[in-house]
């Protein structure tokens, strides 16, 4: 049995928004999953020993909102190694809201589906510096019945994309199409506000709260959002997932999570890139957008980590983001940045800085030392033995 035991923790973020911190300074990970939780005394034993030197921990993010193509390229940007870049800003599953960038991307039912299946086996075998991307979301396009849905979850697919990036938009069809999703077991997304880059429709309040999708992408906007006003409409009209993004409105990002907290739903809060887009890929864009909503939104950094964490998993039904005994050891490992206002990662948030990155664990194996893309931390964790 492969068995490390980290020691030395400063503070350990869940990713649980009903307890976001937990009281522990060390972790027991035994083939790849959390096995124990708690003080390094009590884990006595052979194996490796990383000495987290007093940083802190939280659990591999998670970037709700991607669109892949294939390989570790995005013809967006024209830009390579995306994802391996997004691991080393502490981002470990992305999951796609549809493979829309793909060059020619087919439209005709059968080529939806193939192309959904496809990308769904592709990336389930290609996991860079160990990232799962959650891939095959078919974007819903005219045409498309239960049958469709039922043959790609049968197949493995267990996502949807944004509906409103295809031909479906319209307020019957769309809610069929949500529907037809759930039926079928797999989870869906609508987008919301302007049309995008990639040639979506704008989609108001009625349409996206009738359509009662899993999920309400970009509630600030991709990029471009609906008015403040009707964001607070929008949250309140559905009981689901509300997805704030980095490629967004930042303004409405901070108001969408006021009136969660407000309604004291802050377990409906989500936190996607949307990357790559007009703005380009954001290694960095989940953390940057916790950073947003504690730094100016006065959110706790703990419940901001959840939102990346464990609210996504819940919702997209996916073993993720959660440091819990039996979840996958995806571990970041996270300090304030050095010359920062802050003295450690909770500190960093709350004072708008990027804390710094010593060290990504996905399934319990060392992916990254030091990030090449965050600030250098104050305290770096080292492999003791
Ligand atoms: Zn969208």
């Amino acid at each position: 049995m492969a068995r490390t035991l980290v020691k030395g923790l400063g503070l350990v973020f869940s990713g649980e928004i009903a307890a976001p911190r937990l009281d522990a300074d060390a972790l027991l990970i035994e083939d790849g999953r959390i096995a124990g939780i708690g003080r390094a005394s009590e884990f006595a034993g052979e194996g490796a020993v990383i000495d987290a030197r007093g940083c802190a921990v939280m659990p591999g993010l998670i970037d709700n909102h991607v669109h892949p193509a294939f390989g570790d390229w995005t013809p967006r940007q024209n830009q390579l190694g995306w994802i391996e870049a997004m691991v080393h800003g502490g981002t470990t599953t992305l999951v796609s809201a549809g493979e829309v960038h793909l060059p020619g991307r087919p439209r005709d039912p059968v080529g939806v589906k193939a192309l959904a299946i496809a990308a769904q086996r592709c990336f389930a075998a290609f996991r860079p510096m160990g990232a799962r991307v959650i891939a095959g979301a078919p974007v819903p396009e005219r045409g498309m019945t239960q049958a469709d849905y039922d043959e790609m979850g049968a197949a493995g697919v267990t996502l949807m994309g944004e509906i409103g990036l295809g031909t479906v938009r319209d307020r019957d069809e769309v809610v069929e199409a949500a529907a037809m999703a759930r039926k079928a077991g797999l989870t869906s997304m609508i987008h919301c506000g302007g049309p995008s880059i990639a040639g979506s429709n704008l989609m108001q309040r009625e349409v996206v709260i009738a359509a009662d999708a899993d999920i309400v992408a970009h509630i600030n906007g991709g990029p471009t959002s609906l008015p403040a006003a009707e964001l607070t409409k929008v949250i309140e009209g559905t009981s689901r997932a509300i997805e704030v993004v980095h490629n967004g409105n930042p303004r409405n990002a901070i108001h969408a999570m006021n009136v969660l907290r407000e309604m004291g739903r802050l377990d409906r809060l989500v936190i996607g890139t949307d990357s790559p887009a007009g703005s380009g890929v954001q290694p960095l864009g989940v953390m940057r957008t916790i950073s947003l909503l504690c730094s100016l939104g006065g959110l706790d950094p703990g419940i901001a980590i959840a939102a990346a964490g464990g609210n996504t998993a819940r919702f997209r039904k996916i073993q993720a983001g959660r440091i819990a005994i039996g979840a996958a050891a995806d571990l970041v490992f996270l300090d304030a940045p050095i010359g920062g206002a802050g003295t450690d990662a909770a500190e960093a948030f709350a004072f708008g800085e990027l804390p710094g990155i010593g060290m990504v664990l996905v399934d319990g194996e060392v992916r990254t030392a030091r990030s090449r893309n965050t600030p250098p931390a104050a305290r770096i964790p080292e492999v003791a033995a």
